[in-house]
């Protein structure tokens, strides 16, 4: 294994700064010669690298600069196309990372628990609120994760979210403060570069 600071450099082909690789999305061609993401870093074949921006995503899928990456033509794809799907393995990602964080104890979840959690100030790193939350519940959580400084975001549904914290439909889950609520809040970071949008309490984030 090799440490962070020994990773090789790879350019990003939308902006063309050389950046340390685990901090770029790797792209190979698969045997249709589609350009799929390698969010693992593990496929084989010659790879493609761009940012998590999404700037540098539309940059990189003009202009032949895959082919020229790739040393070959591929199938035609949008930067669109591409940014999303950059961002649905992000999701899965992070879907994954809150199944880890369940087996290894650190998710509470329903509004009612993590609301008394969030009175006795007990230690949650992140909340994750289904999309289709009652807006009056999604509201209440949300202001006083706020007063406790508790970072929110809203993210699959009540169903998704039920089944990777093994119950029925779970519109509120938190993650408690340490390492899983860390690498799933690193991870968040990439997905805002990637969609934008993203709805999530700016209050009380640090990253
Ligand atoms: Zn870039």
């Amino acid at each position: 294994m090799s440490t962070a600071k020994e990773r090789p450099l790879r350019t990003c082909l939308g902006c063309r700064l050389s950046l340390d690789q685990g901090r770029l999305i790797r792209y190979v061609l698969d045997p249709e010669k589609r350009i799929v993401v390698d969010y693992r870093k593990k496929l084989p074949g010659r790879g493609a690298y761009t940012c998590a921006a999404k700037s540098c995503i539309m940059a990189a899928a003009g202009k032949g600069r895959f082919e020229r990456a790739f040393r070959e033509s591929h199938q035609p794809v949008s930067g669109e196309e591409l940014a999303e799907n950059v961002a649905q393995k992000l999701r899965e990602r992070l879907l994954n990372l809150v199944g880890i964080a369940r087996k290894s104890g650190c998710t509470i979840s329903g509004s009612n628990l993590v609301m008394e959690t969030l009175r006795g100030r007990g230690g949650l790193g992140i909340i994750i609120l289904g999309e289709d939350i009652a807006p009056s519940i999604g509201e209440k959580v949300t202001s006083r994760a706020a007063g406790a400084g508790v970072p929110c975001v809203y993210l699959f549904d009540k169903r998704t979210l039920g089944q990777v914290v093994g119950k029925g439909d779970r519109s509120v889950v938190g993650i408690k403060t340490g390492s899983q609520s860390k690498v799933i809040r690193d991870e968040l970071s990439v997905y805002k570069e990637i969609v934008g949008e993203i709805e999530w309490q700016k209050h009380g984030y640090t990253n």
